[in-house]
């Protein structure tokens, strides 16, 4: 059976590149998420946004206030619908379900955020060539977002067409900051997954590098921790009065040294990393505070659990050594999903209909890369007797993902609303 698309490839192509442009960095996808509710609204879905969807009280590394406001003005200035940006109330992310009057049965998830990166102005990075680089500096859709919210959107408006045919809710999830994995925690707490049977969700890449290539599901995701550490010491003179500072400096290098010398785990994969140090004022004066930006990462949640608390020892006995206070902010988590064989199976079976997807580049089992918070949901619906699979759609890739001069291929946009849809409605024909 051949799908009957409403909307064409042009036009995806079209709205990936608005949403190129309009790259938000996670939990402040002010406009991404009011572009996404309007257009979904106008089709006719009740588009639910705000602390509904979201558990504020779970909310991990959301950026200081300054920042917000500043993105928030900036996206009322690119055009944001004032009104959608007031129902959010400050929460970015949404939600729409196919048929709220049925059962919850299959859940469909798309992330939206970008990654904090200057997109390159390079001209021969297409969207800098093409005109629809980031007008956010700082702020890049180098992994990918860009694509899956343009294909969440399109699949939404493509089901509207079986909506009465229907024998259970379809939920589509657009899921905000998945980088630093601190979108889905607070949605699953918010219970946007409850009584889910079934979960779909799938990344442009990540290690399906080819062109009509599909990886119909993951394993060896890394469990994760990001955490924020501070040093509180006491400044002094470094000539006259050395001796009395208690130099916070010192305490995060010593620190940072030993977290990297952390024993690896015999039982599995481990990553730990010190990604950005802050310390000092000036060159004569002892520095009284450090800040560290820090992750680890486990095969599993236990190994993950693992290294943040010898990480935490590290931390604790490096700030004693100097005499300093110490804190630790957890600012994202994630943990590691592995995907269903019955999904796994059904994305096999349901993609011989998609022709774009070769059969010989057709992988049923693939490796992830680091962390995806899709596991968090997978998880959730595996907890409650459900089944979950995270597929990989391939596409080539001038650079890896986080580079500056990410992109991926755009003809993939339309046969991947393809296999999400069928998809959909294969998981509704199931009980
Ligand atoms: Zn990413
Ligand atoms: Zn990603």
């Amino acid at each position: 059976m051949s799908f009957a698309f409403s909307i064409s490839q042009e036009k995806l192509v079209e709205i990936r590149r608005v949403l190129h442009q309009h790259a938000e960095s996670g939990l402040s996808e002010f406009w991404t998420t009011a572009y996404l509710a309007k257009e979904l609204s106008e089709a006719g879905f009740d588009v639910k946004v705000g602390h509904e969807i979201f558990d504020v009280s779970k909310r991990m590394g959301l950026p200081d206030e300054a920042t917000q406001q500043a993105r928030l003005k900036a996206a009322l200035e690119q055009g944001a619908d004032p009104e959608w940006i007031a129902r959010m109330d400050g929460i970015t992310g949404l939600v729409v379900d196919l048929r709220p009057d049925l059962p919850m049965h299959t859940v469909l998830r798309f992330d939206i955020d970008a990654v904090d990166v200057d997109e390159s102005s390079e001209g021969d990075h297409l969207p800098a060539q093409e005109g629809f680089r980031s007008i956010n500096a700082g702020e890049c859709h180098a992994c990918a977002h860009d694509g899956h919210a343009t294909i969440g959107l399109g699949t939404a408006l493509e089901l509207l067409r079986y909506k009465d045919q229907l024998k259970h809710n379809i939920r589509i999830i657009f899921e905000p900051a998945e980088e630093g994995s601190r979108g889905a925690a607070p949605m699953v707490s918010a219970g946007v997954v409850d009584g889910a049977k079934y979960f779909f969700s799938a990344h442009i890449g990540v290690n399906a590098r080819q062109d009509h290539e599909l990886v119909c599901g993951t394993q060896g995701f890394l469990a994760t921790t990001k955490f924020d550490v501070e040093f509180f010491g006491r400044s002094s003179h470094s000539g006259a009065d050395p001796h009395e500072g208690k130099n916070s400096l010192l305490a995060a290098a010593s620190a940072t040294l030993n977290m990297h010398a952390i024993p690896r785990h015999g039982h599995g994969n481990t990553r730990i990393t010190v990604g950005r140090m802050e310390s000092g004022t000036g060159r004569n004066v002892i520095p009284s505070y450090a800040k560290l930006l820090c992750e680890t990462r486990g095969e599993t949640t236990e190994i993950n659990d693992y290294m943040f608390e010898k990480a935490k020892l590290v931390i604790e006995h490096s700030a004693a050594m100097y005499e300093q206070d110490c804190k630790i902010t957890v600012m994202g988590q994630a943990g590691c999903a592995v995907s269903d064989r019955l999904m796994i199976d059904l994305v096999k079976t349901v993609s011989e209909d998609v022709p774009y997807f070769h059969r010989d580049l057709l992988i049923e089992m693939g490796q992830g890369f680091g962390t995806d918070d899709a596991c968090a949901f997978i998880q959730a619906v595996q907890k409650q007797g459900g089944y979950g699979t995270y597929a990989q759609i391939g596409s080539s890739l001038p650079v890896g993902h986080h580079n500056q001069r990410f992109d991926f291929n755009e003809n993939l946009l339309q046969p991947s609303v393809e296999l999400f849809c069928r998809m959909a409605l294969a998981m509704d024909a199931l009980d």
